[in-house]
């Protein structure tokens, strides 16, 4: 099947015309394209506030923590007063740390390596990779899909009760799916955790950007989410919540910035003492600019008025999903049913396509950028899919002739923050 027959069938693309063309680039060949970016699921365009706040603080661009010249001084302060932001933003609990990572991924490995010993850890087999492979040192119980949020809850209450009462224990889960685009019952989840003697940790790296979070309200012990999907730039993430894990635990990267006071031992051994502080595991220069562009996103949202905005996805996201749902061939992937509520993340395979083809068909054919393959949540697009583990998917899945399953799928996302 070539891609032009595929993008022949242009139906699917009509629901979709409702999303706009955002972005203008260039092509290779001259001139220049309008295109739909449909991919905010993995990162969302920059908001232009965040450049314009980036581009007025570039001048004075320093070091921190480390100077004494104004530059860094003023660094330093834009630094200290992005993590006040972010607390904020974020809802934190007056003695939470926040601290700046990479990504998400960071946020939950750097978590992964500050666990107590014999911690057990309990995620379910639906997460992104991003929350269901950084526990491999720990006990992991990796729990079965639910198919409604009331048997999320009570599958993990099962497990609990069976765990090992007085050790300690981590619960990972995400808020919003970065495939389904559906929500998962997150205060009920921490109060399950949390009369078990658990602790939560929820994966805001697609709710974050749409909905308010807040760590107090839903009773998490920590929280992680990424810049780049929250309309800031690539390269920086949180992990915020409860300090004493964090402080008990090794750095995650040992070096300057993470060290009070360090000296040569004697025996020629060097002794170390770390900060308690979040910089315990913010060790070498960080990312300034990083940083200050997710403060700059966070209160951005803020400013916009999270209501309007949510009201305004959630417009975009019923007309979607009923245009596609007129198109025959289309089966949108859901996990919680077709009135769970949701994020504007919409996963989907056409009878008879590989999603592959259609992709980029629609990338080629008509302007819209999507993603496909089993966005990093192979456990969950199989069960979703009804396909085996060994069944490929990511790339090279095989052509589905009519009626047979599709080995990877279509996903469309987008928010109202631009
Ligand atoms: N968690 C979820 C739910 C995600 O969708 C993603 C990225 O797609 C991640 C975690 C990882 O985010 P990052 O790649 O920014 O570390």
């Amino acid at each position: 099947m070539s891609v032009s027959a595929v993008a022949a069938d242009s139906s699917v693309c009509a629901p979709l015309a409702v999303l706009g063309r955002d972005v203008t680039v260039p092509l290779v060949t001259g001139g220049e394209v309008t295109y739909a970016a449909l991919d905010y699921a993995a990162s969302a365009p920059a908001l232009q506030r965040v450049w314009d706040d980036v581009a007025a603080y570039a001048p004075y661009y320093g070091s921190v923590h480390r100077g004494a010249g104004y530059l860094s001084q003023l660094s330093t302060d834009l630094f200290e007063n992005s993590r006040k932001t972010v607390a904020e933003f974020l809802g934190c609990r007056e003695d939470d740390q926040v601290v700046f990572t990479r990504s998400t991924t960071d946020s939950l490995n750097l978590l992964a390596a500050a666990l107590p010993a014999d911690c057990q850890v309990f995620v379910f087999e639906t997460e992104h990779h991003a929350s269901l492979l950084p526990w491999r040192d720990a006990r992991v119980t990796c729990l079965n899909a639910p198919r409604t949020p009331d048997e999320a809850v009570q599958t993990l209450e099962r497990a609990l009760a069976d765990r090992d009462p007085y050790g300690p224990a981590l619960v990972c889960v995400t808020g919003a799916s970065n495939v389904t685009g559906e929500l998962w019952p997150v205060r009920e989840l921490a109060a399950a955790a949390h009369a078990h003697g658990a602790r939560i940790v929820l994966d805001a790296a697609q709710l974050a950007p749409h909905h308010p979070v807040s760590v107090a309200e839903l009773d998490v012990d920590w929280v992680a989410f990424s810049g780049h999907k929250l309309y800031a730039p690539f390269g920086s993430g949180v992990l915020a919540g409860r300090s004493d894990w964090l402080r008990a635990a090794e750095p995650y990267l040992a070096g300057g910035g993470a060290s009070r006071k360090v000296a040569r031992r004697a025996d020629g051994g060097v002794d170390v003492e770390w900060h308690d502080s979040a910089a315990r595991h913010e060790a070498g220069s960080p990312n300034v600019i990083g940083v200050y562009s997710i403060a700059s996103a966070c209160k951005a949202l803020t400013d916009a008025g999270f209501d309007e905005l949510v009201a305004r996805e959630q417009h975009l996201i019923r007309t979607v999903r009923e245009g596609l749902a007129e198109v025959p061939q289309v089966r949108i992937l859901s996990l919680f049913g077709d009135d769970a509520p949701r994020v504007g993340v919409i996963s989907f395979v056409v009878d008879g396509w590989n999603s592959s083809h259609f992709a980029a068909a629609l990338s080629a054919e008509y302007g819209i950028g999507v993603r496909d393959g089993l966005f990093c949540a192979h456990p969950l697009v199989r069960t979703l899919l009804g396909s085996e583990p060994d069944e490929p998917g990511e790339c090279g899945a095989p052509e589905a002739a009519p009626g047979e399953k599709s080995l990877n799928a279509i996903r469309v996302s987008f928010g109202a923050g631009t």
